[in-house]
């Protein structure tokens, strides 16, 4: 099975994955972990991408789609991938479509965690003071929101003509959260 969760920055996606990674026989794929360990790994391509992230904007399609591809491999032998951050734009998108279908393969559902735009800021601001991240700041989020908003968002016609997103509603609990992704698992994919 393959998922994606999907959602603006600070709705939650990165906590349900490692959720569902634990009780569920899953990959957790997220492109800002692994541009982030890139960064921290002194690569060529951390190096490239340290500035975009620490100002909020997106990384070029390629790169993520490249990283996105050179785990499928692991993902499909643990039983799936859970995207988390990937896909951000409709060519990312329609990239991972084709890659899937390479492999015999398709995305099962996408998880939408609805959180309204107060809800967001309130939990960002909280994350700013102890996070550590270079782009938890007020104005890179800023940005993120934006990038969001703007190339993002517009890719949920594209999954709701494929008859494949659902909501969810993001602004309960961590295990409130948890638990309607798997009522709405259930109710689409009977797991
Ligand atoms: P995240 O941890 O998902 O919030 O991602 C952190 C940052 O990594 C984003 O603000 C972007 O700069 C970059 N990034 C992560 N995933 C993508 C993606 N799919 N496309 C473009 N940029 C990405």
């Amino acid at each position: 099975m393959n998922l994606i969760l999907f959602g603006p920055p600070a709705a939650g996606k990165g906590t349900q994955a490692k959720r569902l990674v634990e009780h569920r026989q899953m990959v957790q794929l997220s492109t800002g972990d692994m541009l982030r360990a890139a960064i921290a790994s002194g690569s060529e391509l951390g190096k490239r991408v340290e500035g975009i992230l620490a100002r909020g904007d997106l990384v070029s399609d390629e790169i993520v789609i490249e990283l996105i591809e050179n785990r499928l491999p692991e993902a499909e032998a643990a039983g799936g991938a859970i995207f988390d951050g990937f896909p951000r734009t409709l060519a990312q998108a329609e990239a991972l479509d084709i890659m899937l279908k390479g492999r015999g393969k398709q995305i099962d559902l996408v998880i939408r965690l609805k959180v309204d735009d107060a809800a967001l800021i309130e939990r960002i601001a909280g994350r700013f003071a102890e996070s550590g991240r270079p782009d938890d700041n007020p104005e890179s989020f800023k940005v993120r929101l934006a990038a969001y908003n703007d190339q993002t968002k517009p890719l949920l016609p594209y999954y709701e003509n494929l008859g494949k997103l659902v909501d969810v509603d993001g602004m309960g609990s961590i295990e409130q959260v948890s638990a309607a992704i798997d009522r709405a698992l259930k109710e689409r994919c009977g797991v």
